[in-house]
C-alpha cells in the first residue's frame, strides 16, 4: 500500500513542477520494468528506437507488468500501456534540438536489441540504459556481438562529447 501511495504522491508532486511545459520520456529500452510507469504519463511525448516502436513483442512486455503488479498486490491509479513513440530514432547521430538543449542518440542493441543512448549537451550528459551499470552485471538478452559493438561506441561518445555527467538506469551517477 505504502508503495502506491508513494507512487501517487510522486505522480502528483511531478505534475505540479511540470506546469504546463511539455514532458518528454526517452525510453532506454522496452523491458517490463522501464515501461511500467508509461501510462501515467498519457500528454508525454516518447523518443525511442525503431526496434522499441516495432517491438513485435508488445503484448509479452505489458503480460509481465500485470505480472508483476499480481504478485506484489499492487494497483495503479493508470493502465499499463505500451509507449507510443512520437520521435523514432532509426540512425546514430540523430539529433533532437529543444530549447537551449541539443540530445544525440545512438542505438544501443546488445542487451536487448531496442537500446539508446543519449547525449544531452551542452550539459553533457550521457544515459546509458542498462549498459555501464556498477551495481548490475551485462545481461545479454539479445546479441553478444551487437554487446560488445555497443560497449565500443560508449568508448566513442566519451572521446567525441564534452561528457560531464554518466547516468545508468541501475546504480550510481558518476
Ligand atoms: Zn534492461
Amino acid at each position: 500500500m505504502l508503495l502506491v501511495y508513494q507512487i501517487y504522491f510522486t505522480i502528483t508532486i511531478f505534475h505540479n513542477i511540470k506546469g504546463d511545459k511539455q514532458l518528454y520520456i526517452i525510453y532506454t529500452h522496452s523491458d517490463f520494468d522501464l515501461i511500467i510507469g508509461s501510462g501515467a504519463f498519457p500528454e508525454a511525448k516518447v523518443i525511442a528506437s525503431k526496434q522499441f516502436d516495432e517491438n513485435p513483442n508488445k503484448e509479452e512486455c505489458i503480460q509481465k507488468i500485470k505480472q508483476f503488479d499480481q504478485g506484489y498486490y499492487l494497483h495503479r491509479s493508470y493502465s499499463p500501456v505500451y509507449p507510443t513513440v512520437d520521435i523514432v530514432v532509426s540512425e546514430d547521430g540523430h539529433k533532437l534540438e529543444l530549447d537551449s538543449i541539443t540530445m544525440t542518440f545512438y542505438q544501443a542493441p546488445g542487451h536487448t536489441n531496442d537500446g539508446l543512448f543519449t547525449v544531452i549537451e551542452p550539459y553533457g550528459l550521457f544515459l546509458s540504459g542498462d549498459y555501464l551499470s556498477d551495481i548490475e552485471f551485462p545481461f545479454i538478452f539479445s546479441n553478444y556481438k551487437g554487446y560488445v559493438n555497443t560497449i565500443n561506441k560508449a568508448e566513442n561518445i566519451l572521446l567525441n562529447h564534452q561528457i560531464t555527467t554518466h547516468i545508468p538506469g541501475h546504480g550510481s551517477t558518476t
